[in-house]
């Protein structure tokens, strides 16, 4: 294990569809076509209420510090900073800067949706921030609010934009992709991470949605998103052989300006080379993803646990992390908690 992600605020300012949809609409947006028969009663337009986790659930920053010491005494060497939307914690640079400072952490990096990035980017960067990744699914102003639920695509655009100026590299962005709703964006989001010189990533939708609204015939698998790319841009392979735990299937421009990733986690699982843990920013250590366990951190950082029990804890549950994800097994059930509170 290398990779810690830790969760720092459940909230978030976005309400992506396949996240945390608005409205039950937005989370039904495809049972018409796929699922009109069994469903075909009208969803409700009324924004969902979501109960955020009270703030004193939330590890404080003193001990999500203390967490990620040991982990990275333990072996962790990346972390990234996640949520919810990271970027709502209130001071989130001061946990930056403690992050930043503990040593042998030799990768501190943040995902964000990007709307309130720029404001925060340069103090971020002081900071000791040393990557940052976007999450935009569109280049489309309609399409983007469609999906996010907000009308933030100039804001992300400009948060890009600022990160690429104050040296965050490389930087990245993220994309899910979803069957006919931005499916019909992936050359024009490809052109855009060639132009801008941005290693861009395209993810399979995982069943991590908030309204369990996920279906397989969503999901575009990589292999076809791939295709569609080789075909337009005549990608040529990058050698990953020295880095076999990466997510995605790298793919540069014949030119060397720009690359493409594949995540797909769903048609072609990478369980066997996962290197990641994760931890919710109530303090739950999650092994995988798709976990249906998580074991709590908090009453051991709250009791008085000393910093050897907590090393002794975490090897134990790294000793039991899960063979692989159960996706599109006839015993796969999804996870009670969503991406927004797990930590993408
Ligand atoms: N709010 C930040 C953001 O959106 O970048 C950070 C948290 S978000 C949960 C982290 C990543 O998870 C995002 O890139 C998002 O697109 C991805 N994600 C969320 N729900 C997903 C799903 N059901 N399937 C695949 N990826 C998902
Ligand atoms: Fe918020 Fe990120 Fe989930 Fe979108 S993907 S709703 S931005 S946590």
């Amino acid at each position: 294990m290398r990779d810690l992600r830790v969760s720092i605020t459940d909230r978030c300012n976005f309400r992506c569809l396949y996240c945390l949809p608005e409205t039950e609409q937005a989370a039904n947006f495809y049972r018409t076509k796929f699922d009109a028969v069994r469903n075909p009663k009208p969803f409700a337009l009324t924004p969902i209420r979501y109960e955020w986790k009270p703030r004193a659930d939330l590890l404080t920053f003193e001990e999500i510090e203390r967490f990620v010491r040991i982990s990275v005494s333990l072996g962790i060497e990346k972390v990234r900073v996640t949520g919810g939307e990271p970027m709502l914690r209130k001071g989130v640079e001061t946990l930056v800067g403690k992050l930043a400072a503990i040593p042998g952490v030799q990768d501190l990096a943040m995902t964000t949706n990007g709307q309130l990035f720029a404001a925060k980017a340069a103090v971020l960067r002081a900071a000791g921030l040393k990557r940052v990744s976007f999450s935009m699914d569109s280049l489309d102003r309609a399409n983007f609010q469609k999906l996010t639920g907000r009308d933030g695509l100039a804001e992300v655009l400009a948060g890009l934009d600022t990160a690429r100026q104050l040296g965050f590299g490389p930087v990245k962005v993220n994309a899910v992709v979803i069957r006919d709703l931005n499916d019909h964006e992936l050359e024009a989001l490809a052109e855009f991470a060639h132009e801008r010189d941005l290693s861009f990533r395209f993810i399979e939708f995982m069943p991590l949605d908030s309204s369990r609204a996920w279906q397989k015939e969503l999901v575009v698998p990589g292999r076809e998103i791939l295709a569609r790319l080789r075909a337009r841009f005549g990608l040529v392979p990058v050698d990953q052989a020295g880095n076999p735990a990466e997510t995605a299937r790298r793919w540069a421009f014949p030119d060397g300006r720009g690359e493409i990733g594949i995540i797909a986690p769903v048609s072609e699982p990478f369980c066997g080379h996962c290197n990641r843990l994760r931890l919710t920013a109530d303090g739950k250590l999650r092994t995988c993803l798709f976990s249906l366990a998580e074991h709590d951190f908090r009453p051991l950082l709250r009791g008085g646990a000393s910093d050897d029990d907590l090393a002794a804890r975490l090897i134990e549950l790294v000793t039991h992390k899960e063979a692989g994800h159960r996706i599109g097994q006839p015993d796969f059930v999804q996870p009670a908690r969503t991406m927004s509170c797990i930590g993408g």
